[in-house]
């Protein structure tokens, strides 16, 4: 009676008396499909996005992205949560055509002058918002595409076909919180929907290296330990230590001087399945105190 409730009973009748003379699995898949669920669960990955500028290098960190994709069945649609758009309250943009943003300062002309005019998707916007119920989740209509997304997801999918949609990050409330809501969001991954955290597990702006950005995988002992730390947590799959950063280590507050690039992560964690191992890659650190790693579950 599942279906039912997507049809009238007579054309019921009419696909299901067609679906006996259906050989194929793959006809009965498509069959699925339509119905907006899939026997494939999609995976869930967080990025590290690093510098803006990796949004137009072939660099190492860009090519992994790229990688990433392929790898990954193609989805119906992406959601991405932005280190980079910190609102009171949680929002999912809701637009037919989000604008690329610019969000930055001090790059080159050409970084400012790319387009990733990938279409929104309003009527998953309003399916997002109806799936979370701990609270009411905004439709919005001002934001778009920040460079916690598009430097990405263009590698990703360059020909920007794909609907792409942002879901903001409620800065006044704590990492359990965005842990918890991000389990509001799991049917999503039945449906092709892959969800993104973008953001930097290891992210200290005030401590960059400049001088050693072109050093590989250069990053100072306080760097390192907490590199290390999150991604033994994250292979033990101890959530709670991860929820509870500040308590990791006293060398957390370096790493995680304000949380607005780690936050992402709470989401991918929170939508891990248990059965599912990490896939680790882009597994540096840069400058000194900003590492790229990545990780993929499912
Ligand atoms: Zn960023």
């Amino acid at each position: 009676m599942y279906i039912s409730t997507f049809m009238q009973r007579k054309d019921f009748l009419r696909i299901a008396a067609g679906l006996t003379i259906m050989s194929s699995l793959s006809s009965f898949k498509r069959f699925a499909d339509e119905l907006g669920e899939q026997d494939q669960v999609m995976p869930v990955v967080f990025i590290g996005h690093g510098s803006p500028m990796n949004g137009i290098e072939d660099n190492e960190f860009s090519k992994h992205w790229k990688e990433a994709a392929q790898k990954m069945p193609t989805p119906k649609a992406v959601i991405v949560i932005s280190a980079h758009w910190l609102t009171h309250g949680t929002k999912v943009t809701a637009m037919d055509h989000p604008k690329t943003i610019h969000d930055f300062g001090g790059f080159p002309k050409e970084l400012f002058a790319v387009q990733y005019p990938a279409p929104g998707d309003a009527q998953l916007a309003l399916e997002t918002k109806q799936l979370i119920k701990s609270t009411d989740v905004g439709l919005d209509h001002d934001w778009g595409l920040d460079h916690g997304t598009w430097t990405v997801v263009r590698h990703m999918y360059p020909d920007a076909k794909i609907p792409v949609l942002q879901l903001s990050i409620d800065y006044s409330k704590p990492a359990s919180y965005h842990y918890e809501l991000a389990k509001e969001l799991a049917a999503l991954r039945k449906k092709g929907v892959l969800l993104i955290g973008s953001g930097n597990m290891v992210h200290n702006l005030r401590m960059v290296a400049w001088d050693k950005m072109d050093v590989p995988n250069y990053g100072y002992d306080w760097a390192i330990e907490m590199h290390e730390l999150f991604k033994k947590k994250i292979l033990d799959g101890d959530h709670k230590a991860l929820v509870n950063y500040e308590s990791l280590s006293k060398s957390a507050m370096l790493a995680i001087p304000t949380p607005d690039h780690y936050y992402p992560l709470m989401y991918i964690l929170g939508l891990q399945k248990k059965n599912e191992e990490p896939i680790f890659f882009n597994d540096k650190l840069v400058a000194g105190s900003l590492n790229m790693t990545s990780v993929r579950f499912g």
